[in-house]
């Protein structure tokens, strides 16, 4: 019995399903290296101002440049940086290195610069909350202000009370929040009066498909005035064409972020990007 068990151990797995689960765990044991050994990088998107056309916030993207794969998207390697915790060590990296390139933006191109964050759910249960971030910030001389945390509603589907105390206790620091993907998920529009947010972040599935008089114009347009209407400003994602971009701003949309104003770009190019526009103004 036991030679037959030994035998048909992997019986109930495909092949596929046997090759998935396995490239899943060499890349989770490489990921455990990737942050002492340098590999991950930050990416800055513009998020551009749809009246005047300028940048004054970016959302920083994570990037991983794995030795032999070369980059692996964030769509892969987060779920496995969650499934394995690895999420809180990697979430502090990229705060830090998120918050230094934001005090070099402020103090040397644009002092009211803001950069966005995307925190994944498993970040609110890290232990101590938000004390270290907060903490970084005062040390840099940056303000609360300075930062957006973007989250997604599944976040607050299942608020739990150390959810919303830490949601709180960012607030209490003046950190901004944004709701990532809006659109996309269970969109209880009941969330938006219960915690205090200050974005909406339309999901690029509906950017995607405007054209006048489409039902993803009607819904932009609705989402829109209701933001307005509750205190939010509203950035659309996914902003690829001049005509995308035009319906967005007849709507009274207030922000952009898309390849139509440019591709996550690394640091460097974002900062040049970032000192031209300053020179040019
Ligand atoms: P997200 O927060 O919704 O970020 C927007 C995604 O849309 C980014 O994908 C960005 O590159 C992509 N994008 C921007 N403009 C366009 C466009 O015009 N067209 C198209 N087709 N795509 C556009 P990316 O960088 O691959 O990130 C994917 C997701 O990974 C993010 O979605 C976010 O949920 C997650 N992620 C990225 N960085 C981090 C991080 O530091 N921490 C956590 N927890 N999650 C992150
Ligand atoms: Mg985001
Ligand atoms: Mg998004
Ligand atoms: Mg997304």
């Amino acid at each position: 019995a036991a030679k037959g068990a030994g035998r048909n151990r992997f019986s109930y797995f495909t092949p596929a399903l046997q090759v998935a689960a396995l490239n899943r765990m060499r890349l989770t044991n490489d990921l455990r290296g990737a942050v002492k050994g340098q590999q991950l990088e930050l990416y800055f998107q513009p998020i551009v101002h749809l009246k005047t056309g300028r940048i004054h916030k970016a959302e920083a993207l994570l990037r991983w440049r794995h030795p032999v794969r070369g980059l692996v998207s964030p769509l892969e390697f987060i779920p496995l940086a969650e499934a394995s915790g690895l999420i809180i060590e990697i979430g502090g990296w990229v705060f830090r290195e998120s918050a230094h390139w934001l005090q070099r933006w402020r103090s040397a191109v644009h002092p009211e610069f803001q950069l966005s964050v995307n925190q994944s759910p498993l970040e609110f249960q890290r232990e101590g909350g938000y004390d270290s971030w907060l903490a970084l910030l005062g040390e840099l001389g940056l303000p609360g202000q300075s930062v957006v945390i973007e989250i997604t509603e599944g976040l607050l589907l299942d608020a739990s009370s150390s959810v919303t105390d830490q949601l709180l206790q960012l607030r209490d620091g003046g950190i901004q929040v944004a709701l990532d993907d809006f659109g996309t998920g269970y969109s209880s529009l009941s969330y938006l009066k219960k915690f205090d947010i200050d974005y909406l972040k339309i999901d690029r599935s509906f950017t995607r498909n405007l054209a006048p008089d489409s039902s993803d114009m009607a819904l932009s347009d609705a989402i829109i005035v209701m933001a307005h209407k509750l205190g939010l400003r509203v950035i659309a994602e996914g902003v690829e064409t001049p005509e995308q971009r035009a319906l967005l701003a007849a709507a009274g949309c207030d922000y952009g972020q898309g390849y139509l104003f440019a591709r996550p770009l690394p640091a460097a190019e974002f900062d040049a990007l970032l000192r031209a526009q300053s020179v040019a103004a």
